[in-house]
Protein backbone atom coordinates (compact mmCIF):
# COMPACT_ATOMS: atom_id res chain seq x y z
CA UNK A 1 0.00 0.00 0.00
CA UNK A 2 2.55 2.38 1.05
CA UNK A 3 4.63 1.01 -2.16
CA UNK A 4 1.67 2.18 -4.33
CA UNK A 5 1.33 5.45 -2.24
CA UNK A 6 4.70 6.29 -3.15
CA UNK A 7 4.13 5.54 -7.06
CA UNK A 8 1.44 7.83 -7.27
CA UNK A 9 3.16 10.82 -5.99
CA UNK A 10 6.56 10.17 -7.59
CA UNK A 11 4.07 10.40 -10.63
CA UNK A 12 5.37 12.76 -13.32
CA UNK A 13 2.50 15.19 -13.00
CA UNK A 14 3.12 17.35 -16.31
CA UNK A 15 3.65 14.51 -18.56
CA UNK A 16 0.22 12.84 -17.01
CA UNK A 17 -1.24 16.65 -17.39
CA UNK A 18 -0.60 16.43 -21.24
CA UNK A 19 -1.44 12.69 -21.92
CA UNK A 20 -4.82 13.46 -19.57
CA UNK A 21 -5.31 16.72 -22.27
CA UNK A 22 -4.65 14.45 -25.24
CA UNK A 23 -6.94 11.81 -24.27
CA UNK A 24 -9.48 13.50 -23.32
CA UNK A 25 -9.96 16.59 -25.38
CA UNK A 26 -9.30 13.57 -28.75
CA UNK A 27 -12.36 11.52 -27.30
CA UNK A 28 -14.95 14.40 -26.61
CA UNK A 29 -14.45 15.32 -30.05
CA UNK A 30 -15.09 12.09 -31.13
CA UNK A 31 -18.43 12.30 -28.86
CA UNK A 32 -19.41 15.64 -30.03
CA UNK A 33 -21.18 16.70 -33.51
CA UNK A 34 -20.61 18.58 -35.56
CA UNK A 35 -16.95 18.87 -35.83
CA UNK A 36 -16.43 22.38 -35.11
CA UNK A 37 -12.83 22.16 -35.93
CA UNK A 38 -11.88 25.81 -36.14
CA UNK A 39 -14.14 26.82 -33.01
CA UNK A 40 -12.61 24.30 -31.05
CA UNK A 41 -9.05 25.08 -32.30
CA UNK A 42 -9.51 28.84 -31.61
CA UNK A 43 -10.85 27.76 -28.13
CA UNK A 44 -7.64 25.27 -27.45
CA UNK A 45 -5.15 27.94 -28.56
CA UNK A 46 -5.98 30.93 -26.95
CA UNK A 47 -5.88 29.73 -23.31
CA UNK A 48 -2.23 28.01 -24.27
CA UNK A 49 -1.02 31.98 -23.28
CA UNK A 50 -2.94 31.74 -20.07
CA UNK A 51 -1.75 28.54 -19.24
CA UNK A 52 1.55 29.05 -19.93
CA UNK A 53 1.52 32.42 -17.83
CA UNK A 54 -0.33 30.95 -15.02
CA UNK A 55 2.71 27.88 -15.17
CA UNK A 56 5.16 30.39 -15.45
CA UNK A 57 3.80 32.19 -12.11
CA UNK A 58 3.36 29.34 -10.45
CA UNK A 59 6.85 27.86 -11.08
CA UNK A 60 7.88 30.49 -9.07
CA UNK A 61 5.78 30.47 -6.47
CA UNK A 62 6.66 26.59 -5.79
CA UNK A 63 10.15 27.43 -4.46
CA UNK A 64 7.73 29.63 -2.10
CA UNK A 65 5.75 27.01 -1.30
CA UNK A 66 8.44 24.57 -1.26
CA UNK A 67 10.51 26.84 1.40
CA UNK A 68 6.39 27.05 3.40
CA UNK A 69 6.13 23.57 3.68
CA UNK A 70 9.46 22.20 5.00
CA UNK A 71 9.69 25.65 7.68
CA UNK A 72 6.24 24.57 9.09
CA UNK A 73 7.59 20.53 9.08
CA UNK A 74 10.86 21.68 11.03
CA UNK A 75 9.02 23.30 13.82
CA UNK A 76 5.96 20.73 13.47
CA UNK A 77 3.17 23.69 13.20
CA UNK A 78 -0.08 22.86 12.29
CA UNK A 79 -2.46 19.87 13.84
CA UNK A 80 -1.45 17.34 12.08
CA UNK A 81 1.85 17.25 13.35
CA UNK A 82 0.25 17.57 17.04
CA UNK A 83 -1.35 14.27 16.99
CA UNK A 84 -0.56 11.27 17.18
CA UNK A 85 -2.38 8.49 14.17
CA UNK A 86 -1.87 6.56 11.84
CA UNK A 87 0.14 7.92 8.23
CA UNK A 88 -2.58 6.91 6.32
CA UNK A 89 -5.20 8.41 8.51
CA UNK A 90 -2.91 11.53 8.37
CA UNK A 91 -3.22 11.67 4.58
CA UNK A 92 -7.01 11.36 4.51
CA UNK A 93 -7.15 13.49 7.17
CA UNK A 94 -4.96 16.02 5.28
CA UNK A 95 -6.38 15.86 1.68
CA UNK A 96 -10.04 16.28 3.26
CA UNK A 97 -7.93 19.45 4.99
CA UNK A 98 -6.96 21.35 1.97
CA UNK A 99 -10.35 20.80 0.01
CA UNK A 100 -12.06 21.77 2.64
CA UNK A 101 -9.80 25.25 3.03
CA UNK A 102 -10.09 25.71 -0.92
CA UNK A 103 -13.82 25.07 -0.78
CA UNK A 104 -13.70 28.63 1.21
CA UNK A 105 -11.20 30.15 -0.90
CA UNK A 106 -13.51 29.36 -3.59
CA UNK A 107 -16.13 31.22 -1.75
CA UNK A 108 -13.51 34.10 -1.30
CA UNK A 109 -12.79 34.26 -4.89
CA UNK A 110 -16.61 35.11 -6.02
CA UNK A 111 -17.72 37.42 -2.99
CA UNK A 112 -14.63 39.52 -2.68
CA UNK A 113 -13.73 42.04 -5.89
CA UNK A 114 -10.24 41.53 -6.40
CA UNK A 115 -10.10 37.80 -6.34
CA UNK A 116 -13.00 37.62 -8.71
CA UNK A 117 -11.47 40.18 -10.72
CA UNK A 118 -8.77 36.80 -11.43
CA UNK A 119 -11.25 33.96 -10.86
CA UNK A 120 -13.99 35.25 -13.56
CA UNK A 121 -11.49 34.73 -16.60
CA UNK A 122 -12.18 30.90 -16.07
CA UNK A 123 -16.08 31.84 -15.54
CA UNK A 124 -16.30 33.83 -18.54
CA UNK A 125 -15.43 30.56 -20.87
CA UNK A 126 -18.19 30.28 -23.72
CA UNK A 127 -17.74 26.91 -24.46
CA UNK A 128 -16.85 24.46 -21.75
CA UNK A 129 -14.60 21.60 -22.82
CA UNK A 130 -11.03 20.29 -21.64
CA UNK A 131 -9.78 23.43 -22.81
CA UNK A 132 -11.22 25.49 -20.22
CA UNK A 133 -8.25 23.40 -18.01
CA UNK A 134 -6.53 26.05 -19.37
CA UNK A 135 -8.44 28.90 -18.71
CA UNK A 136 -7.28 30.25 -15.25
CA UNK A 137 -5.43 33.88 -15.05
CA UNK A 138 -1.73 34.01 -14.64
CA UNK A 139 -2.06 35.60 -11.00
CA UNK A 140 -4.80 33.21 -10.32
CA UNK A 141 -2.08 31.16 -9.22
CA UNK A 142 -0.97 33.42 -6.40
CA UNK A 143 -4.47 32.90 -4.92
CA UNK A 144 -4.48 29.07 -5.26
CA UNK A 145 -0.81 29.64 -3.80
CA UNK A 146 -1.66 31.55 -0.41
CA UNK A 147 -4.72 29.08 -0.09
CA UNK A 148 -2.34 26.54 -0.17
CA UNK A 149 -0.41 28.30 2.16
CA UNK A 150 -3.22 28.39 4.83
CA UNK A 151 -3.99 24.93 4.30
CA UNK A 152 -0.47 23.83 5.28
CA UNK A 153 0.12 26.47 8.25
CA UNK A 154 -2.81 25.37 9.94
CA UNK A 155 -3.52 21.72 9.21
CA UNK A 156 0.23 20.64 8.97
CA UNK A 157 0.24 19.43 5.54
CA UNK A 158 3.14 17.54 4.34
CA UNK A 159 4.80 17.27 1.21
CA UNK A 160 3.40 13.68 0.23
CA UNK A 161 -0.12 14.70 1.05
CA UNK A 162 0.18 18.13 -1.17
CA UNK A 163 1.38 15.92 -4.48
CA UNK A 164 -1.57 13.40 -4.12
CA UNK A 165 -3.74 16.66 -3.58
CA UNK A 166 -1.97 18.26 -6.59
CA UNK A 167 -2.47 14.34 -8.89
CA UNK A 168 -6.18 13.86 -8.02
CA UNK A 169 -6.96 17.69 -8.81
CA UNK A 170 -5.03 17.54 -12.22
CA UNK A 171 -7.42 14.46 -13.23
CA UNK A 172 -10.55 15.87 -11.39
CA UNK A 173 -10.54 19.33 -13.08
CA UNK A 174 -9.82 17.99 -16.63
CA UNK A 175 -12.08 15.28 -16.02
CA UNK A 176 -15.14 18.43 -14.88
CA UNK A 177 -14.44 20.63 -17.56
CA UNK A 178 -14.41 17.42 -20.33
CA UNK A 179 -17.79 17.75 -22.85
CA UNK A 180 -18.87 14.75 -22.77
CA UNK A 181 -22.63 13.70 -21.93
CA UNK A 182 -22.24 11.82 -18.53
CA UNK A 183 -25.59 10.21 -17.94
CA UNK A 184 -27.73 11.41 -14.67
CA UNK A 185 -26.79 8.32 -12.66
CA UNK A 186 -23.31 9.36 -12.55
CA UNK A 187 -24.34 12.44 -9.96
CA UNK A 188 -26.99 10.13 -8.38
CA UNK A 189 -24.13 7.53 -7.36
CA UNK A 190 -20.67 9.49 -7.19
CA UNK A 191 -22.22 13.25 -6.80
CA UNK A 192 -23.25 11.86 -3.17
CA UNK A 193 -19.35 12.38 -2.57
CA UNK A 194 -17.22 13.53 -5.54
CA UNK A 195 -18.17 16.94 -7.38
CA UNK A 196 -18.51 15.37 -10.74
CA UNK A 197 -18.38 17.05 -14.18
CA UNK A 198 -21.78 17.47 -14.49
CA UNK A 199 -21.61 19.11 -10.83
CA UNK A 200 -18.88 21.51 -11.81
CA UNK A 201 -20.63 22.97 -15.01
CA UNK A 202 -23.18 24.02 -12.77
CA UNK A 203 -20.68 25.95 -11.26
CA UNK A 204 -19.75 27.38 -14.63
CA UNK A 205 -23.92 28.44 -15.62
CA UNK A 206 -24.38 32.14 -16.46
CA UNK A 207 -26.76 32.90 -14.03
CA UNK A 208 -24.78 34.15 -10.86
CA UNK A 209 -27.71 32.08 -8.85
CA UNK A 210 -25.64 29.19 -9.46
CA UNK A 211 -22.28 30.27 -10.71
CA UNK A 212 -22.05 30.82 -6.63
CA UNK A 213 -22.38 27.06 -6.00
CA UNK A 214 -20.65 23.92 -5.94
CA UNK A 215 -17.71 26.13 -5.04
CA UNK A 216 -16.16 22.14 -3.80
CA UNK A 217 -12.61 21.27 -5.74
CA UNK A 218 -12.85 17.33 -5.42
CA UNK A 219 -15.93 16.91 -2.99
CA UNK A 220 -19.46 18.22 -2.90
CA UNK A 221 -20.38 17.67 0.81
CA UNK A 222 -19.10 20.90 1.58
CA UNK A 223 -21.99 22.27 -0.46
CA UNK A 224 -24.14 20.02 0.55
CA UNK A 225 -23.19 21.08 4.78
CA UNK A 226 -22.58 24.75 4.12
CA UNK A 227 -25.71 24.94 1.79
CA UNK A 228 -24.15 26.13 -1.17
CA UNK A 229 -25.20 22.72 -3.70
CA UNK A 230 -27.19 23.36 -6.54
CA UNK A 231 -28.28 20.97 -9.62
CA UNK A 232 -29.27 21.57 -12.90
CA UNK A 233 -29.29 19.43 -15.81
CA UNK A 234 -26.26 20.25 -18.13
CA UNK A 235 -28.13 20.45 -21.24
CA UNK A 236 -30.11 23.51 -19.37
CA UNK A 237 -26.40 25.03 -19.08
CA UNK A 238 -25.46 28.57 -20.35
CA UNK A 239 -21.75 28.84 -20.25
CA UNK A 240 -19.82 32.10 -19.29
CA UNK A 241 -20.45 35.63 -17.75
CA UNK A 242 -23.14 37.87 -19.91
CA UNK A 243 -20.45 40.60 -19.59
CA UNK A 244 -17.97 38.46 -21.38
CA UNK A 245 -20.32 37.32 -23.95
CA UNK A 246 -18.86 39.28 -26.71
CA UNK A 247 -16.52 37.74 -28.96
CA UNK A 248 -13.73 40.30 -28.67
CA UNK A 249 -13.72 39.75 -24.75
CA UNK A 250 -12.89 36.33 -25.58
CA UNK A 251 -8.74 36.27 -26.55
CA UNK A 252 -6.47 35.48 -24.50
CA UNK A 253 -5.21 39.32 -24.74
CA UNK A 254 -8.73 40.60 -23.26
CA UNK A 255 -8.46 37.91 -20.61
CA UNK A 256 -5.13 38.67 -19.67
CA UNK A 257 -5.66 42.63 -19.13
CA UNK A 258 -9.32 42.12 -17.89
CA UNK A 259 -8.45 42.13 -14.08
CA UNK A 260 -7.55 45.20 -14.53
CA UNK A 261 -10.58 46.55 -15.77
CA UNK A 262 -13.74 47.92 -14.77
CA UNK A 263 -16.24 45.32 -16.20
CA UNK A 264 -19.56 45.69 -14.35
CA UNK A 265 -20.94 42.29 -13.10
CA UNK A 266 -24.01 41.49 -14.81
CA UNK A 267 -26.81 39.93 -12.89
CA UNK A 268 -30.36 38.75 -13.70
CA UNK A 269 -33.17 41.01 -13.25
CA UNK A 270 -35.29 40.80 -10.10
CA UNK A 271 -37.96 38.75 -12.13
CA UNK A 272 -35.22 36.30 -12.49
CA UNK A 273 -34.22 35.88 -9.08
CA UNK A 274 -37.53 36.03 -7.62
CA UNK A 275 -38.11 32.86 -9.89
CA UNK A 276 -34.80 31.24 -9.06
CA UNK A 277 -35.82 31.63 -5.29
CA UNK A 278 -38.91 29.71 -6.33
CA UNK A 279 -36.97 27.02 -7.81
CA UNK A 280 -34.85 26.39 -5.28
CA UNK A 281 -37.55 26.16 -2.13
CA UNK A 282 -38.83 23.32 -4.51
CA UNK A 283 -36.11 21.67 -5.37
CA UNK A 284 -35.15 21.54 -1.85
CA UNK A 285 -38.78 20.28 -0.89
CA UNK A 286 -37.69 17.44 -3.73
CA UNK A 287 -40.34 18.92 -5.61
CA UNK A 288 -39.66 18.40 -9.59
CA UNK A 289 -39.53 21.67 -11.22
CA UNK A 290 -39.10 23.11 -14.82
CA UNK A 291 -37.14 25.75 -15.47
ZN1 LIG B 1 -15.56 29.60 -9.44
ZN1 LIG C 1 -14.31 25.22 -13.80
Amino acid sequence: MQHLFQKLIGLDQNLLMLILIVVFYTIEQLFNKPFEFRKRTFHFVNGIPLQVGYMAVNYVLAFVLVAWVQWIKTHHFGLLYQIQIRYAAKVILGFLAIDFTFYWAHRVYHTWALPWRLHRVHHSDTSVDTATFFRFHPFDAIMDNITFMIAVAIFGIDFNILLLFFLVNLIFTIAQHSKFAFPAWTDSIFGIIFMTPNLHKVHHHQNQFYTDSNFGLTFIFWDKIFRTYNYLPVNKIQYGLEEFDDKKKQTSWYLLKSPFLNIKRVTKHDDDKTHLTVVKSEMVKGNQVDY
